[in-house]
């Protein structure tokens, strides 16, 4: 009775590094092998074990930049001094195959994807407390010291913009931010504003109808008509 809209959802996945962000999409995937996630170009070093094209793109900056002039990013931005960014023709085929897909990404870029798509789901996942994310961040290993208290005080700023998204989860344990996250999904789909035809075939279905039909409004509605 109900169609809705063919293009698929794009949700966007945020929160300060050491949230838990990567976890929670790579399980969302794992029980929705139909979400697409993005794979997003940085010219941050490989980690190790980070695969090119897998993990990301990893290029130069001169190179990054080259796909920004050419306009080939949605969205970009600089973080801890290196640049991320998400190509936008691979996000438009999947959306306009109907498959959803889910970017993660941090804060000035999810809020310029909020600028040209505002009908993207915004979701920004917290770490229980900041002493939690502070060990996360140092017993994962893969940055300095540095690097990683630069991190932590990105954390601060970002947690200070939640209210520009959608909605929040505290990821405490991964099955329960995964299983909101898949409500969050849920419900957005059935949103009035995804819906592009309602069908009315049946007798039953006419009673919506007579009952929106200018001609019958502020009229009792006469049930035998409705035959
Ligand atoms: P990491 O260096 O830990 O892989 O990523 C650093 C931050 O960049 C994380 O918050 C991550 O979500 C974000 N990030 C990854 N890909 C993109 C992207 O395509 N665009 C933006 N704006 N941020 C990204």
């Amino acid at each position: 009775m109900i169609k809705t809209k063919k293009q698929g959802l794009l949700i966007v996945l945020s929160g300060p590094s050491g949230s838990g962000k990567n976890t929670v999409c790579d399980e969302l995937k794992r029980e929705n092998p139909n979400i697409w996630e993005s794979i997003s170009m940085t010219s941050r070093k490989p980690r190790k074990g980070e695969i090119d094209g897998e993990s990301y793109y990893f290029v130069t900056a001169d190179e990054f930049e080259e796909n920004v002039r050419k306009d080939k990013m949605l969205e970009h931005a600089i973080f801890a001094g290196n640049y991320y960014g998400t190509p936008r023709e691979s996000v438009q085929k999947h959306l306009d195959n109907g498959e959803d897909v889910i970017l993660v990404i941090e804060i000035q870029g999810a809020l310029q994807i909020k600028k040209k798509l505002p009908q993207a789901l915004f979701v920004f996942l917290l770490p229980p407390s900041m002493k939690e994310l502070k060990r996360r961040l140092v017993d994962r290993h893969t940055e300095s010291k540095e690097k990683v208290m630069e991190r932590f005080s990105t954390a601060y700023k970002e947690i200070n913009e939640l209210s520009k998204y959608n909605y929040v989860i505290v990821n405490d344990k991964v099955e329960d931010a995964v299983s909101k996250l898949e409500a969050i999904i849920k419900a957005e789909k059935c949103r009035v504003d995804r819906i592009e035809e309602v069908f009315l075939d049946s007798p039953e279905e006419k009673i919506h109808e007579s009952l929106v039909d200018k001609d019958l409004e502020n009229k009792p509605v006469d049930m035998n008509n409705l035959k």
